[in-house]
């Protein structure tokens, strides 16, 4: 009942969302079909463009170095495609003012390489190179409404064209279909509409807010010179921004405040929050910083797994990826790079044996591969103010472990060691664990004083540092 792939192929495979998660397991999957169609709702642009079907793609994003890894192994020479297409590459902390636990981290710390192309141009590279696969055929304009088959077997899809009506109605048979459709994926009601279980959710909400603007810069991210900011909030002050270099010398900052306390989203009001963060380095840059265009918010920030684990025991026929599976809350920036770890250990799973698993198992492998981001945005987020959720850790050992990683944190600005070992738990290099299992991490942070750091964001020994991104003081 569990392997109802044909022989040892897994035939046609619809993929729901033709976003950056969609695209990867579409690839992932395919050396293992006959053939593999992708449904997007949007009408993709050819050049890199934010989309109404990715709201977020006017934001922020970071690639962690553990996502750039897993993308050049499932796609050998994208990152220098990347690079090629303008994305910026920071260290960190090398090239930023990191502000974390009321101090600025230490430039001096070890590094490890962060990507901060725009979301539009880092999805448009990806899908460049999966459309080259010749199994791969995308629809645009066709919108997933449901599925096809039974409670224990999906065995496709009913869709529309977008704009068409009730006659652009189109069922389409699949051995395989995957939901990469997002945050708002209506996969849970689709099941429910079966008469199936619909997955458990685990679920932590701190309720932030985020404002995005993008500035001019004049392109002189010289090495030595500081790039940008990251202030990381945490439970003893709320306010966060980062501020980072993008392709075509634009400069994204993104400003978030929790619960009740948006950034607003006219220019003035948002440089002014600025003002708010703990340190005004990032709000003495903006006060001389040309904007492009209004601000933009975005408030769907919870943490969101959907158990398909369990949900799929019994089931065949359905995967879940991306942020439809697991959603982080933005300001670890980890979305992206989780889902090139989701394709990179769906295909993994594929090349073990000559069978196909079954997709039970299948999604547990997924599951599996986002389990060290959720521990580490539920981490964080768990004794944050107003976090809220089923997947809150109010135990008396959270409450011990919580105090641990304190100290930690109080370490990481001044300490090279505790800074390497948690810059590599938040990229996504090493599991939560390891900071519990450490000997060396555990001493320094539990016997060792607090080290103080400048008051202002330190050189980096490199080369004399010249002050903020610059921004461009001419239209
Ligand atoms: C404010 C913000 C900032 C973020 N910053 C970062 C960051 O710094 N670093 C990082 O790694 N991640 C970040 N993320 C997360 C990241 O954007 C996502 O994890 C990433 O885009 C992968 O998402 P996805 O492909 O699963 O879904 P999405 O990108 O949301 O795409 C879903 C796709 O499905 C399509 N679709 C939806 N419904 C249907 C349907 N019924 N039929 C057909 N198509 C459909 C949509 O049009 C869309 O193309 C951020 C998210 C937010 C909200």
């Amino acid at each position: 009942m569990r392997t109802r792939f044909p022989g040892r192929s897994l035939g046609h495979v619809v993929v729901m969302g033709g976003s950056v998660a969609g695209l990867l397991a579409a690839y992932a999957v395919s050396h293992r079909a006959d053939r593999v169609t992708v449904l997007e709702r949007d009408r993709c642009e050819d050049d890199p463009a934010p989309r109404a079907g990715v709201p977020q793609s006017r934001h922020t994003h970071v690639l962690l170095t553990s996502g750039m890894m897993a993308l050049d192994d499932l796609l050998p020479g994208l990152m220098s495609t990347l690079r090629d297409a303008g994305a910026p590459c920071l260290d960190v902390p090398a090239d930023l003012g990191v502000w974390q636990a009321g101090q600025w981290v230490l430039r001096d710390n070890p590094s490890a390489p962060v990507v901060t192309a725009s979301r539009p141009l880092v999805e448009h590279v990806i899908r460049r190179r999966v459309l080259a696969e010749e199994r791969i055929t995308v629809l645009v304009g066709t919108e997933a409404t449901g599925f096809l088959g039974d409670s224990h077997h999906i065995r496709g899809v009913s869709s529309r064209a977008r704009g068409a009506g009730s006659r652009g109605r189109c069922d389409i048979e699949a051995d395989l279909v995957i939901d990469a459709t997002g945050r708002g994926s209506h996969t849970p009601e689709w099941l429910a509409e079966l008469g199936a279980d619909v997955p458990a959710e685990d679920v932590l909400e701190t309720g932030r807010a985020y404002a995005t603007g993008v500035f001019h810069a004049d392109g002189s991210g010289r090495a030595g010179r500081l790039r940008g900011f990251y202030i990381v909030p945490d439970a003893a002050q709320p306010f966060g921004a980062i501020v980072l270099p993008a392709e075509n010398d634009r400069i994204m900052v993104t400003l978030s405040g929790p619960r009740g306390g948006a950034p607003p989203l006219d220019p003035d009001g948002f440089v002014e929050f600025a003002g708010r963060l703990p340190h005004d380095a990032p709000h003495r840059w903006l006060g001389t910083a040309r904007p492009v265009g209004r601000p933009v918010g975005y408030r769907h920030t919870a943490n969101r797994r959907r158990r398909y684990d369990s949900a799929l025991r019994d089931r065949t026929g359905l995967l879940v990826v991306g942020d439809a599976l697991c959603a982080f809350n933005p300001v670890y920036g980890q979305g992206l790079s989780v889902a090139a770890m989701n394709a990179v250990a769906l295909r993994r799973e594929l090349d073990r044996t000559d069978r196909i698993p079954s997709a039970w198992r299948l999604q547990r492998t997924l599951l599996r591969s986002a389990r060290s981001a959720w521990d580490v945005a539920t981490g964080a987020d768990s004794p944050m103010p107003g976090a809220v959720g089923s997947a809150r850790r109010t135990g008396p050992v959270d409450g011990a472990v919580n105090w641990y990683l304190e100290r930690v944190r109080a370490h990481v600005p001044g300490d090279p060691a505790v800074c390497s070992a948690f810059r590599d738990v938040l990229f996504l290099l090493a599991p939560p664990s390891s900071l519990l299992t450490s000997q060396r991490v555990l001493r320094r942070s539990l016997l060792h004083p607090v080290i103080p750091t400048p008051a202002e964001p330190s050189p980096h020994r490199g080369a004399p540092d010249r002050g903020a991104p610059a921004p461009r003081t001419t239209s």
